[in-house]
């Protein structure tokens, strides 16, 4: 026999749901009346002073309801929420390009709205049913992140590869009428949905704030394993730069901080990135969208490294490696210079890892293999720290994108590797913790 609703899987003891007699191996049918399908119609009444169940408790049903405190937690553990898998085939799906016999969850393709609100995963909602717009609606499941690529269904469909799809203007309109909130990326592919496209899409995206409240134009990545995929033209710096050009020119109307093009294209274009009033609040930050501009602003905050001098001799003994992605290393290299007053120490080095894994047009730290570590680090590092961004590694913390473990770097290389925090503040903090275990003494008044 089929059960619907969620599993009890434990109780904790002396809470709410405890005394009222709720034990694990129960199914929750309904919440209040609501039918019950995942952990999150549990964390929405989590906060409720009075909740009412609907418990299947074999063979019978029960009617519970509990009264507590609204800071007082239910108790009640059940499944935690899987992540339903995609149905789209979207021609420049990274999931698809990946090395061969790359590990599966890397090939996993995942697209549920409950991911979207829950960890900010950008979603189509392509195949969203009105019962499921309800529930986000009624749970008030938002902001969510919406992969919506262009207004016209037919290019967007062939675009996610597929044939059938909400049409997005109904799906955004609905959006509005259900009072949400969602941000939105445009994944631009050269030939397919820019030019004129583009340039429609954002006018008529613009009619969606405040709703929409932002909007990013990322560039297509492609990475060397396309084999069998359909062609994309890859991105040169004068498309990127006609990209940035016709937004700012066709569309003079845009409020400032709404839509940002992301880090990788003004890169790709050699353009500056612009001021931080353009990324408004940085709300596409996570996306790659202002995070270089974040990181100089930061890094310029950010006082000189005063009273330290290398010494004459020159230095010698343990050195302290930092390693990021090519497209961040020559933002990073200036911040660093800019602290020691133009002169790096010999015995700070500062690394970009070319991407050999999925080659060299993808810079992004997060996307750096263990083997390409190695490989360019060698045996240079020995005896050596060598310092590497958190965000080099999966959620586990452990292993690089092709599987190697941050224990294999460390054998592999001889030297001591540390994790640290992404960012400008925690680079600063380690540099100057560095120099300090050197014996160096700073005037360092404040650094906040
Ligand atoms: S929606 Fe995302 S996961 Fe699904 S096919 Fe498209 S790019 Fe891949």
């Amino acid at each position: 026999m089929k059960h619907t609703g969620i599993p009890v899987l434990a109780v904790r003891a002396a809470s709410p749901a405890a005394r009222a007699g709720i034990r694990p191996g129960m199914r929750i049918l309904r919440l209040d009346g609501h039918e019950t399908l995942d952990e999150l119609d549990l964390l929405f009444v989590n906060h409720q002073t009075e909740i009412s169940l609907d418990v299947l408790n074999e063979p019978g049903h029960l009617s519970i309801r509990i009264r507590k405190r609204e800071e007082t937690d239910l108790g009640i553990t059940t499944e935690p929420i899987r992540c339903k898998p995609c149905g789209n085939a979207c021609i420049f799906c990274f999931a698809d390009q990946n090395a061969p016999g790359s590990r599966a969850a890397l090939r996993f393709k995942d697209e549920d709205y409950r991911f979207s609100f829950l960890f900010g995963h950008y979603v189509t909602l392509s195949h969203i049913t009105e019962r499921e717009l309800e529930r986000i609606g009624r749970l008030r499941l938002h902001p969510l992140y919406l992969s919506i690529h262009t207004v016209e269904d037919d290019l967007r469909r062939r675009l996610m590869g597929i044939k059938r799809s909400v049409p997005i203007r109904r799906l955004l309109d609905r959006l509005v009428e259900l009072d949400l909130r969602f941000h939105g990326q445009i994944v631009l592919v050269p030939g397919w949905n820019d030019g004129e496209h583009l340039i429609r899409s954002v006018r008529e995206l613009m009619g969606y704030q405040p709703n929409l409240q932002s909007l990013a134009v990322i560039p297509v990545g492609l990475t060397r394993h396309r084999d069998g995929l359909i062609p994309i033209e890859p991105v040169s710096s004068e498309w990127a730069a006609g990209v940035i050009r016709d937004i700012d020119t066709q569309v003079p109307s845009i409020p400032p901080g709404w839509l940002a093009c992301s880090d990788e294209l003004f890169l790709k274009a050699g353009i500056p990135v612009p001021s931080s009033r353009y990324y408004g609040d940085y709300a596409q930050l996570e996306n790659g969208v202002g995070m270089l501009r974040a990181m100089m602003d930061g890094g310029l905050r950010r006082r000189k490294f005063e009273g330290w001098q290398e010494r004459a001799e020159g230095e010698t003994g343990e050195r302290y490696w930092f390693v990021t992605g090519t497209a961040a290393y020559p933002v990073l290299r200036s911040l660093i210079e800019r602290w020691f007053r133009g002169r790096i120490p010999s015995y700070i080095k500062l690394i970009a890892i070319r991407n050999d894994h999925f080659g060299e047009t993808v810079t992004v730290a997060g996307l750096v293999s263990g083997r390409d570590l190695i490989r360019q680090i060698g045996h240079e590092a020995r005896n050596d720290r060598v310092f590497i961004p958190s965000v080099m590694l999966q959620s586990d913390q452990e292993r690089f994108i092709d599987d190697v473990t941050v224990d294999t770097v460390t054998h592999a290389t001889n030297a001591s590797v540390f994790i640290i925090e992404p960012g400008i503040d925690s680079l600063y903090k380690v540099l100057r913790s560095c120099l300090r275990d050197r014996g160096h003494i700073f005037q360092q008044a404040s650094d906040a």
